[in-house]
């Protein structure tokens, strides 16, 4: 299935291309699952990108057990729009305990599967874990802190608060597209405000060659021109870095867009060259990729919340 497929693209409205595509949470987690055991075959990473795979699994039957969650007002979109700010702010937005069941569901849906011992550890720290301690774990996620103390839990607390902000978005973007600002700051999403876990070229009649950052939370996209930093907005010192020789089979489809301006990088995935490609599976599945631009001295611009910087 093309990854266009798991995203809920305006139907015949305009020409236009879309500026959003609100995540179609029926597809999303089970197609990037997909992608993760498909890319484990082979990979030396294998056994983690497998895992991983059941991981999302797990985030797409929790997400189908999650309830109507509340959304914002009219009167709190009003202000969003007119200040050009996100309407779920990942930071400030008052979230549901609903996180915290999908939580456990997710937690409970892993216990069935096969799973290493270090991560059968974690779970079943989270499984005791106090709501006070579950809620500065989420704290930590959602300012992206990945290091310290309990570090290896905030990949799970990331995957419960992807299936909680995930649907959200989609119900917001069901509603209404118009609810969402372009904000100032091309570089965050326009949903909640979290930074992107790549960019996505897409290769549908809709969105034929446009680029869209891929949020790390909410799994929104937003359209950026090509060729531009979403760090810095500069134009002028772009280039394109993928690692030579590579056999790995998604190598070709993603690339490093570093800029020379910020000295910072974003992963860019081509889904011509890869029609299955997700941008968290396909970044995690070429983290070789990172170790070479970060050699070269650029800094990634967004996080990919299901990894712990440097345990890889
Ligand atoms: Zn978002
Ligand atoms: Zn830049």
């Amino acid at each position: 299935m093309s990854s266009d497929l798991q995203f809920g693209v305006a139907a015949g409205s305009t020409t236009e291309p879309p500026r959003i595509i609100a995540p179609l949470p029926q597809l999303l987690f089970s197609a990037r699952s997909r992608r993760f055991a498909a890319l484990a075959e082979g990979h030396v990473l294998g056994d983690w990108l497998r895992f991983l795979g059941r991981l999302t699994q797990a985030q797409h039957e929790a997400l189908s057990a999650q309830e109507n969650l509340p959304l914002p007002d009219a009167t709190a979109l009003d202000r969003a729009r007119n200040h050009g700010m996100p309407p779920l702010p990942a930071q400030h937005w008052p979230r549901a305990a609903a996180w915290r069941t999908a939580l456990s569901h997710m937690l409970g849906f892993l216990n069935t599967a096969d799973v290493p011992q270090a991560v059968q550890h974690s779970c079943d720290r989270l499984a005791v874990a106090s709501v006070a301690q579950l809620e500065t774990l989420a704290d930590r996620v959602l300012r992206t802190e990945y290091f310290g103390e309990d570090v290896e839990l905030l990949p799970f607390v990331a995957a419960a608060l992807q299936i909680y902000w995930t649907a959200l978005a989609a119900a917001l973007g069901s509603a209404g597209k118009k609810d969402i600002p372009t904000l100032d700051v091309p570089g965050v999403c326009p949903c909640c405000g979290a930074l992107p876990v790549a960019s996505v070229v897409r290769s549908t009649a809709e969105a034929s060659n446009l680029r869209y950052l891929h949020c790390s939370l909410c799994n929104t996209e937003w359209n950026l021109v090509r060729v531009k930093c979403a760090a810095c907005d500069g134009t002028g010192k772009i280039a394109y870095q993928c690692v030579a020789g590579s056999n790995l089979q998604n190598a070709a489809a993603m690339r490093a867009e570093t800029c020379d301006e910020c000295k910072s990088y974003l992963k860019i995935l081509y889904l011509e060259q890869a029609p299955d490609g997700d941008p968290v599976a396909d970044d995690l599945a070429t983290l070789g990729l990172d170790m070479l631009v970060d050699a070269a001295g650029y800094s990634r611009a967004g996080p990919n919340l299901l990894f712990v910087p440097g345990s890889g």
